[in-house]
């Protein structure tokens, strides 16, 4: 009798947990799923195409000689990509920049790998075993920008700069375009939505503020193509500046917490996971150390 009653017991907590996670995965995390999933190409130029979504946005720069692209996209939609890229480039060889590790910006690094001698350029500050572990072998980057790296595609000049501390994780590049005067920020910089902040890949808010002031010193930006959401103006950069600002206010005084709360009611979230509480928390936690 007693085994039947902790039987009883233990499945209801099972199905308690399933529901809860279910209904989590559900409300919270699969409408978000499926808004960064959709994908929206535009045809920026006679040279420059942006594939906005997918995962991580991307860029895909051509020339007669080179094709350069940004970010490999997440999941199912990273071979879709790949054969935009190659529709676009034919036979020219093809570099591509991870802006950094995360699956979203690197999943499809493994189709572009098929073709031999493939550059696939990432942030000089990781670990290689981390990379490894975390994008899979399968993606791991083929070369790795330790300060900076130009390359030229056609006309065009590419700064590629090593974020030289941590920021939205610990080896974060932003590539520059000079012709367009449009920088790629990966997830340093997103357009309305939270940042994912964790430990394991040593977010930094101050290292994200330092960011935005380096990529404005260094470089003279009119278009901003964000890591997530639409691309646009400097405005992108002010805002997340301003989100920054206002986390760490409200991690120094709970009082300002819920106004905050509020003003960002309207971004992308994922609640305790990348949301405006969940940055004030980890804004806590480093003030704690
Ligand atoms: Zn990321």
């Amino acid at each position: 009798m007693k085994f039947k009653k902790i039987a009883t017991w233990v499945l209801g907590f099972i199905v308690l947990v399933f529901l809860i996670v279910g209904g989590f995965y559900f409300i919270s995390v699969r409408p978000v799923m499926q808004k960064m999933m959709a994908i929206h190409t535009i045809n920026y130029d006679k040279d420059l195409t942006l594939v906005i979504g997918g995962g991580g946005n991307s860029g895909i720069l051509t020339s007669d000689s080179l094709v350069l692209v940004v970010d490999t996209k997440m999941g199912e939609a990273g071979e879709p990509f790949y054969k935009q890229v190659k529709q676009i480039a034919g036979n020219r060889p093809v570099i591509v920049v991870n802006t950094h590790v995360h699956g979203d910006h690197t999943s499809g690094n493994h189709f572009f790998k098929q073709d031999k001698g493939t550059l696939i350029y990432a942030g000089g500050n990781y670990d290689k075993e981390f990379w490894k572990s975390d994008a899979k072998e399968e993606n791991m980057a083929t070369d790795w920008v330790k300060d900076s790296l130009v390359i030229k595609v056609g006309d065009e000049t590419v700064t590629i700069l090593n974020i030289p501390y941590n920021a939205h994780t610990q080896s974060d590049l932003l590539i520059y375009l000079h012709n367009h005067k449009m920088i790629f920020t990966g997830d340093v910089v997103l357009n309305k939505q939270s940042p994912a902040m964790f430990k394991r890949y040593k977010a930094s808010s101050a290292g994200y503020v330092d960011a935005f002031n380096l990529m404005e010193r260094r470089f003279d930006i009119k278009y901003v193509v964000p890591g997530h959401g639409s691309n646009g103006s400097v405005a992108i950069i002010d805002d997340f500046r301003t989100f920054f600002e206002d986390m760490k206010a409200a991690a120094a005084d709970p009082s300002k917490k819920n106004d905050v709360l509020s003003k960002y009611g309207d971004w992308t979230q994922v609640p305790f996971i990348m949301s405006p509480a969940a940055a004030i928390s980890y804004i806590k936690g480093e003030n704690e150390k």
